[in-house]
């Protein structure tokens, strides 16, 4: 009531503030929902991906009122966290999988699935076209198409390879289950191989040179792992192979781990260096042949070649070709994952949401939008819009952006009350320069989410949390937050929450950096990171698995059977 040009349920303000301040946008919200259309044939949500979105969207759905199918490759969740405990044996394969048919079954929700892969999303005709595995071989009626009112994308990514000659043939990938178990048998391969009598010591030194690209937290707790292995179990089994062992880690940039604090860094960089494990920094790979890798340093550009009996290829995330194809449908070609807004939905689309690893908000283009609109009120460039026209634009912006809730700092919040102020007077000083500076330090606070779990995961549970209480407005599938005139209603964007990241070291030391910027490194890190990864698997069938394996690992050692 204080802001007549707003309707009644939403409460805005909105902060142009002259200091590099910036924009806050705060809501009331009011549910309308309409029964007229209750008795429409159940809407058809189609699901691509059964990996840390997908899952949790299924896990979160409570809704009776969709008809719902999955489609995926794999019929199974993979605690991916855990694939690098895989690839030595810490952790058996099994432990970390929980079949998709388990978890919908005990969401009360009736959900198909179908093993199989979408190779095309039309979205014109609001259909997928997918085929079971080929290796089936049903004579061509693997292949169907399905039907959707929404189509729910969570086909994660696939390993970048950065177009660098001979990785795709000649190296291993961390990605999925069935990589975990190729590694697994390729390291005890190799150390069977190299103790036969008649190997030379030379080749033995190649055969035994495990060399892994990519310093992220994927890259250095796979060689931490390979490193216990090697010095806790297969020692002892291979006691002649000891000294002929040696695990390279090569890193393009400064740092390994550079997304974690300096410490952390610093303390993996000399742990690794105690352990033996030669960290490589600035070396960009340029090829990888069967027996050799090459790479060249960035700061003096020589290329040396490093023999290795295995190289383990963890250099990040890439879209998958079926991504890339619907994004060249969607005029988003030059992009690197899936845009969408911050309601998870493909940016032009209405009806198709991405989420996890194959998606990104796009949050600069919002900061641009809101920006633009503001320099265009302001037709004669005085910097100065009276309350109606500043109304207006508050108004066009939520209009855009029902929830454009600019992450604020603390010391903003004076600049709404100053706004708050003003915005009762007859005129409100808007300084567009400053809006728009603010604008590219918002920009930083809303980088792009990380490609995680995490992510992955609470996208999975807002985005199921929206389709459940979507029945409440039926007519418009963004769902009730704000009634105005036209009927429009929102959710709330998503927003994501960081509950902190570890990386294990070997040897029983894990570091972890938790909000606030909490720092802790060593061994009782480790029982911290034991307890949270066996609280998050996915069943209690899992953390029964998971923890017996751990334990089994203490008291009997890794298995090292090639099977
Ligand atoms: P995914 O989990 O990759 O799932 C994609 C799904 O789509 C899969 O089911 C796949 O089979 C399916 N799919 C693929 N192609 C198609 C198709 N054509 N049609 C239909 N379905 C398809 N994150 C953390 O937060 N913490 C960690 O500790 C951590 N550790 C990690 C360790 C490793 C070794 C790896 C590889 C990743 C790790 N991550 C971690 C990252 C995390 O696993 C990813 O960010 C997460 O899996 C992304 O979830 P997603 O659902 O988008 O994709």
């Amino acid at each position: 009531n204080e802001y007549p040009s707003f309707s009644k349920s939403v409460i805005v303000c909105t902060v142009i503030s002259s200091g590099g301040g910036l924009g806050l946008v705060a809501y009331g919200d009011a549910v309308q929902s309409s029964s007229d259309n209750a008795k429409e044939r159940k809407k058809k949500v189609v699901i691509l991906g059964t990996g840390w979105a997908g899952t949790s969207f299924i896990k979160s759905m409570k809704s009776t009122s969709y008809d719902i199918h999955v489609v995926s490759p794999r019929n199974y969740f993979a605690f991916t966290p855990l694939l690098p405990s895989v690839t030595c044996g810490t952790v058996e394969a099994r432990s970390i999988v929980e079949p998709i048919r388990n978890i919908s079954r005990k969401s009360g929700v009736n959900i198909e699935f179908s093993e199989a892969e979408c190779y095309k999303i039309d979205p014109k005709n609001r259909k997928v076209y997918c085929r079971a595995d080929p290796e089936k071989k049903m004579g061509g009626i693997e292949d169907f198409s399905l039907d959707y009112d929404y189509l729910v994308i969570a086909m994660g990514a696939k390993s970048n390879t950065f177009n660098t000659p001979g990785v795709q043939e000649h190296a291993f990938f961390l990605k999925e289950v069935d990589d975990a178990l190729r590694i697994r048998q390729k390291v005890v391969d190799l150390f069977e191989k190299a103790s036969i009598p008649s190997i030379p010591v030379e080749e033995k030194k190649k055969l035994l040179s495990f060399v892994i690209v990519g310093g992220g937290p994927t890259g250095v707790e796979f060689a931490a792992e390979l490193h216990d292995f090697v010095h806790e179990d297969l020692s002892k089994l291979y006691p002649s192979l000891k000294s002929y062992v040696k695990i390279t880690l090569l890193e393009a940039g400064d740092h390994i781990l550079n997304m974690f604090d300096k410490r952390i860094t610093e303390f993996a960089e000399t742990k690794f260096k105690r352990d033996g494990i030669d960290v490589k920094l600035g070396s960009m790979v340029i090829k990888v042949s069967e027996r050799e890798i090459s790479a060249k340093d960035r700061v003096t550009g020589k290329v040396g070649s490093i023999p290795h009996g295995m190289v383990v290829w963890s250099t990040g995330v890439g879209p998958r070709p079926e991504i890339v194809e619907f994004m060249k449908q969607v005029g988003q070609s030059n992009r690197r994952a899936l845009a969408t807004d911050e309601w998870l939905r493909v940016e032009g689309s209405d009806n198709i949401y991405a989420l996890g690893d194959c998606a990104t908000i796009n949050q600069r283009k919002v900061m641009e939008d809101i920006a633009s609109i503001f320099s265009k009120a302001d037709k004669n460039n005085t910097g100065k819009l009276d309350v109606k026209e500043f109304h207006g634009v508050v108004d066009d912006i939520i209009e855009r952006y029902p929830q454009v809730e600019i992450y604020l700092k603390k010391n903003q919040m004076k600049d709404i009350a100053t706004l708050l102020k003003f915005s009762q007077e007859s005129s409100v000083t808007v300084d567009i320069e400053s809006f728009k500076s603010a604008l590219s330090n918002v920009d930083t606070q809303m980088k792009n989410l990380p490609p995680t779990a995490q992510v992955a995961a609470q996208q999975g549970a807002y985005l199921a949390d929206c389709f459940n209480r979507m029945e409440t407005c039926e007519q418009y599938p963004e769902g009730p937050l704000r009634f105005r005139g036209t009927g429009r209603h929102r959710f709330h964007p998503f927003r994501y929450k960081h509950f902190g990241q570890f990386a294990p070291l070997g040897g029983e030391q894990t570091a972890a950096q938790l909000p606030g910027d909490w720092i802790s490194i060593g061994h009782s890190t480790q029982w911290l990171w034991y307890s949270i990864y066996a609280s998050k698997l996915v069943s209690w069938r899992t953390r029964a698995l998971v923890v017996s394996d751990w334990g089994r690992r203490f008291v009997f050692g890794r298995d090292s059977s090639r099977i």
